[in-house]
């Protein structure tokens, strides 16, 4: 059956932009370590614009790349695309300080158990890149981002099944969670014909029987309402503390996601661009505080930087009516109430899967929208 690709870029498929090329690197959970930050700012400096871009899914994206061979080498070689196969199969997400602060079980393990069978699985290869796997610790953050095959904690031992960003009524034990998120996106390669989404599928026969053999739910769980943003100081369970920052327009500068990678901890990237620095103790993350805030992280949750987004736009993307991160600049200069995301077009590329205010240019100005989010029961 021929299928139309999507358009979505990875490493060995990236997508050529007015400004070069454009590569998308996946990040399982939004996790990348030190060293691979390191490397992936030494691949933006050499073959690229000099910046990381953080993207909607909590992956980071390469601008202006003009040798797609010498940056996917240097990819590769940072251990960031272990299964080359699978490297456009990319969104995997899980509460972001899960086993760290909050939630009702730390889903880190899971993770990885999903990742390393998503990988493991040849099939699986073929799965559009838009489809999304999460896993939520019953806080509802990545509930949030209508998850294809997810799903979200009930308790320390069992969760709720969400399809198609839709709470199942179904549940599995969470030691079986990730063999029956792996059988639902089977399940969707059966039942699809072109779609990219479960959610773009008219029938789905083959994703229904696997619900309906799940039994039902008998503990259901409101999720925690959505925290605020996960910026400035948090601290974690155990007394270590989690720092969390954004930058302006998503874009860390490499000499700044150097001084990232030096602090030597992991790093998560959430799909609202907040940048994690977990596990200082307080007099690290005191120190960390000084030297990168005047590098241009924000650790202030008040900072409008903390509510607005806007995609590439004018010059980078030639398709927009406007060039939005400068009108957007301008925009913060004022108090920002609500999340915005402003773009150059109806594409709308970037923009967030929880409630915002989309500020679209239309060559005569800006046009306002709101977009609901979804409903968390
Ligand atoms: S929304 Fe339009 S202008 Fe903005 S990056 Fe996408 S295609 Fe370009």
């Amino acid at each position: 059956m021929n299928r139309p690709a999507d358009r979505c870029p990875g490493v060995f498929s990236a997508h050529p932009a007015a400004d070069g090329y454009l590569a998308r690197i996946r990040l399982p959970g939004g996790l990348i370590t030190p060293d691979q930050l390191q490397a992936v700012v030494e691949v933006a400096e050499t073959f690229g614009d000099g910046h990381l871009e953080l993207t909607s899914r909590g992956n980071v994206q390469l601008r202006g790349i003009d040798d797609l061979v010498g940056a996917g080498n240097r990819i590769v070689a940072a251990g960031l695309i272990p299964t080359p196969s699978h490297e456009r199969v990319r969104n995997l997400q899980m509460s972001a300080l899960s086993g760290r602060r909050g939630g009702l079980v730390d889903l880190r393990g899971t993770l990885e158990t999903l990742d390393s069978g998503l990988r493991g699985d040849p099939d699986l290869a073929a799965l559009p890149a838009r489809f999304l796997f999460s896993v939520d610790d019953g806080r509802g953050d990545v509930l949030a981002q209508r998850p294809d095959a997810g799903v979200v904690a009930l308790s320390a031992e069992r969760a709720e099944l969400v399809v198609a960003g839709v709470r199942s009524g179904r549940m599995a034990p969470l030691d079986r969670a990730v063999d029956v998120m792996l059988a639902l996106a089977h399940a969707f390669l059966t039942d699809r014909t072109d779609e990219w989404r479960i959610e773009d599928l008219a029938e789905q026969p083959a994703i229904s029987a696997i619900l309906d053999a799940l039994p039902g739910v008998t503990d259901p769980q409101v999720p925690q309402a959505l925290a605020d943003p996960l910026i400035g100081w948090l601290t974690q369970d155990d007394g270590l503390v989690t720092l969390g920052s954004v930058v302006p327009h998503g874009r860390i500068p490499g000499r700044t996601a150097e001084f990232l990678a030096a602090v030597g901890t992991d790093i998560y990237i959430t799909p609202s661009k907040e940048i994690l620095l977990c596990d200082l103790t307080e007099g690290v993350a005191d120190t960390v505080l000084r030297v990168l805030a005047p590098m241009g992280l924000v650790f202030d949750s008040e900072s409008p930087w903390a509510q607005v987004s806007a995609c590439t736009g004018l010059p980078g993307c030639d398709k927009s009516n406007a060039d939005v991160r400068s009108d957007l600049e301008r925009r913060v200069l004022e108090p920002v109430e609500a999340r915005e995301h402003w773009v150059g077009c109806e594409r709308g590329c970037g923009a967030p899967h929880t409630e915002h205010v989309q500020v679209r240019a239309t060559g005569s100005g800006y046009e306002r929208r709101a977009v609901p989010g979804m409903p968390l029961m």
